[in-house]
């Protein structure tokens, strides 16, 4: 059990926690190199006697450097990534309208932002709308054959910008698969466990849905593994994983915790049902022939089974399921023990 204690101990940082942490960094330098960058601009507009234009500029420099120093500790909320970027937006057409060509050049940058801080589907949205607004500003300032081409290469590099999101975003899926999934079994590893049961606890603070648990540990597996030799083993270990899933429900997850041990997180399941889900996967387990080279193996499963109880922390929840399943094996093995 010491096992699970000290997982709860130490911090896991997945690939999302990663890639969240990288984009909040992304967006705070954009707000610094916001401010520093229409600051000047401002003053130039202010001495050009543009007061709309600088007013607006002074609005969104205070605007980008508060953000700035709160962005420094946490994500910020979309609505203000969202103002955020509709001010520059604003900007840009603005000074597309009354200076043409040099207010048009800041539409890259600022489409790039939209696409870029933004999440996915309000980031199309706007850059859509923003396009447009662009467009149509720069078709009444600037020569005509002038705009054509600055909206022609504008679409081109919002489509380029995007293809390179979703590209990214791909990749950050895979990589979390890859390094959340156990290589050999291919059901969820020990560190998507943690980031999993976070989640429940949360979940449960605010809904009190019944959720349990089950953990399996081959019996005998040692024999085996000595009697078939390792890669045998393995292969029996991909066998029992593929069992476990099919047995449970597909909203149930399944991890690989240890050589081969099992656990099993049964949503919207209270202790007597987990218990049926246990039986019935201890029975099929008993009664499925195994594979190895040249020859057929039974294993049989001993399951510990607890439901998570109000005000209490996952980690004595595991703790008491993990008991039942020693209490399992000191029974005689091939059976269920609930708590
Ligand atoms: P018990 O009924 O008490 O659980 O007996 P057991 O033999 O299953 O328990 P024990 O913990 O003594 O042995 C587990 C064995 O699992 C030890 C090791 O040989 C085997 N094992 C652990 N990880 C792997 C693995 O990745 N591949 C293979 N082939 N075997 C593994
Ligand atoms: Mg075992
Ligand atoms: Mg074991």
């Amino acid at each position: 059990m010491d096992l699970f204690r000290k997982s709860a101990d130490q911090t896991q940082h997945t690939t999302e926690d990663v890639v969240s942490v990288f984009t909040r960094k992304v967006a705070n330098r954009t707000q610094w190199g916001a401010f520093a960058v229409v600051l000047p601009l401002a003053i130039v507009q202010a001495y050009a006697n543009n007061w709309l234009m600088a007013a607006w500029l002074a609005a969104f420099c205070t605007y980008s450097l508060t953000l700035a120093v709160r962005s420094r500790q946490a994500s910020l909320e979309q609505t203000h990534l969202l103002i955020f970027v509709t001010m520059l937006a604003l900007a840009a057409t603005y000074s597309t309208w009354i200076n043409g060509i040099h207010g048009f050049l800041w539409s890259f940058p600022v489409m790039a932002s939209v696409v870029f801080l933004l999440k996915r589907k309000l980031a199309f949205v706007s850059a859509f709308i923003f396009y447009l607004l662009i467009s149509l500003a720069a078709l009444v300032s600037m020569p005509l054959d002038l705009a054509w081409r600055g909206i022609l290469s504008l679409g081109a590099m919002v489509v380029l910008t995007i293809t390179l999101l979703v590209l990214l975003q791909r990749m950050q899926r895979n990589f979390t698969d890859l390094a959340t999934t156990d290589t050999l079994t291919g059901v969820y590893n020990r560190k998507r466990l943690n980031v999993e049961l976070d989640k429940i606890l949360a979940l449960f603070k605010r809904s009190q849905g019944d959720v349990s648990v089950m953990i399996c540990d081959i019996d005998w597996f040692k024999p085996l593994n000595d009697k078939f030799g390792h890669l045998q083993g393995d292969r029996l270990l991909i066998q029992a994983a593929a069992t476990i899933k099919q047995s449970v429900r597909a909203t149930d997850s399944v991890f690989r915790v240890g050589g081969e041990e099992f656990l099993v997180i049964l949503h919207d399941t209270d202790l007597s049902g987990s218990v049926v889900a246990a039986e019935t996967l201890r029975t099929e387990f008993e009664q499925k022939v195994f594979k190895v080279k040249g020859a057929e193996a039974s294993m049989t499963l001993s399951i510990g089974v607890a439901q998570l109880k109000q005000g209490e922390h996952w980690t004595d929840w595991l703790e008491r399921a993990d008991q039942r399943l020693y209490q399992a094996k000191d029974a005689g093995r091939n059976r269920v023990i609930a708590d």
